[in-house]
């Protein structure tokens, strides 16, 4: 158990490890954080911030010797810098970000645990999309192996004209067969060291752009009957990987079954909910899980919640949002409101059941 005053290492600056470092500081524990130049609006709330590229190797050392136990907030962190972190003091493990990084490795390795992604294959030329959209049909997404995040590195292929027509990036790619999905969803658990795992409520989540826009609470019944075989997924990827600390598998929800889409070895947007809405929420879990503090309990404790997310200028007007008594914002504290940027999020409870 990390005694208090121990000082937690995060890996990246962005509003995961802020909302992870306010939950450190909470529990009686220092934060440093570490990441390239940059809006590192985590460093707002840690004790002190490392400024360094991830392939800085002396300045990845100095960091992890300053720190008790280190983590990460960021899947993109490169595997090497985890790997620089001595192995007894990193949680998760950096194979956890080996595997989710590469959407190829990630595909096998769910298979191999039983779990079923959308049909897909490996591009490496235009000829592999050809025979692709052919084997696969169309539509279907076009999606960079390594990187993508928020609907970054997808095209969709309508049909073979586009294949054909598409100037291909020159990094590796897979192509996906679009999923006539009824809805969408997360399973966000978290694993102790002693191989405890715990799963929060899973919600709806909307999408916009490929951009998370909202989570709702109670998902409904497209996504309830699929949570349970959802879950058996998640727990055999977290014991596969002896994975410590919040991870999330998001799915769609289709007259299948769940089909699985990705995986983020981390705390996730569609889990900002718990803050006000779980007993105890995936930031301060994920700190007690590699901590070696005993979980929490992570009952949701309204019946009706949504989350939503503030997106670009909309952070402008967001104090609005709290004329409605039961919404919490969060603002990430980000100097500039680019379009289609993650600037805060909204969370509103419905604390009455008759409403
Ligand atoms: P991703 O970054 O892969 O999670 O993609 C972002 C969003 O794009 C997803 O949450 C879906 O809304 C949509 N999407 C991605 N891949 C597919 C697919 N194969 N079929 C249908 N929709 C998809």
């Amino acid at each position: 158990m990390l005694a208090r005053g121990s000082t937690i290492g995060i890996l990246g600056g962005g509003q995961l490890g802020r909302m992870m470092a306010m939950s450190a500081v909470q529990l009686g524990y220092r934060c440093i954080g570490f990441a390239p130049e940059g809006d590192n609006v985590a460093a707002a709330v840690c004790d002190a911030f490392h400024t360094a590229a991830w392939d800085d190797s002396d300045g990845v050392r100095a960091f992890a010797d300053a720190c008790d136990v280190v983590t990460w907030e960021f899947e993109n962190v490169p595997v090497e810098t985890a790997r620089t972190v001595p192995a007894e003091k990193i949680h998760p493990g950096p194979l956890a970000l080996e595997t989710a990084q590469d959407r190829l490795t990630e595909k096998r390795f769910i298979e191999g645990l039983g779990g079923r992604p959308a049909a897909y294959a490996r591009i490496d030329s235009g000829h592999d999309l050809e025979s692709a959209v052919d084997r696969l049909g169309a539509p279907g997404i076009l999606k960079t192996r390594r990187d993508g995040y928020d609907g970054k590195g997808q095209w969709r292929i309508a049909s073979s004209r586009d294949a054909q027509a598409l100037k291909l990036p020159d990094v590796p790619l897979i192509y996906e067969g679009f999923v006539e999905f009824d809805a969408e969803f997360s399973v966000i658990l978290v694993r102790a060291q002693d191989g405890e795992i715990r799963f929060w409520d899973s919600t709806r989540n909307v999408h916009e752009g490929g951009i998370l826009a909202a989570a709702h609470y109670p998902a409904g019944s497209a996504v309830e009957g699929q949570v349970a075989d959802a879950r058996v997924l998640a727990r055999k990827v977290a014991d596969a990987l002896n994975y410590v600390g919040v991870l999330t598998l998001e799915f769609f929800a289709t007259h299948e079954g769940p089909i699985f889409n990705e995986m983020a070895p981390r705390v996730h947007n569609s889990g900002h909910w718990t803050i006000e809405g779980a007993a105890t929420s995936q930031f301060e879990n994920h700190i007690r899980a590699i901590a070696g503090l005993p979980l929490g309990d992570t009952r949701t404790v309204a019946p009706g919640i949504e989350m939503r997310n503030i997106i670009g200028r909309e952070i402008d007007g967001a104090y609005a949002f709290l004329a409605s008594s039961n919404s919490h914002l969060h603002d990430y504290g980000k100097a500039e409101a680019s379009e289609g940027r993650k600037m805060g999020h909204i969370t509103r409870l419905s604390l009455d059941t008759r409403g």
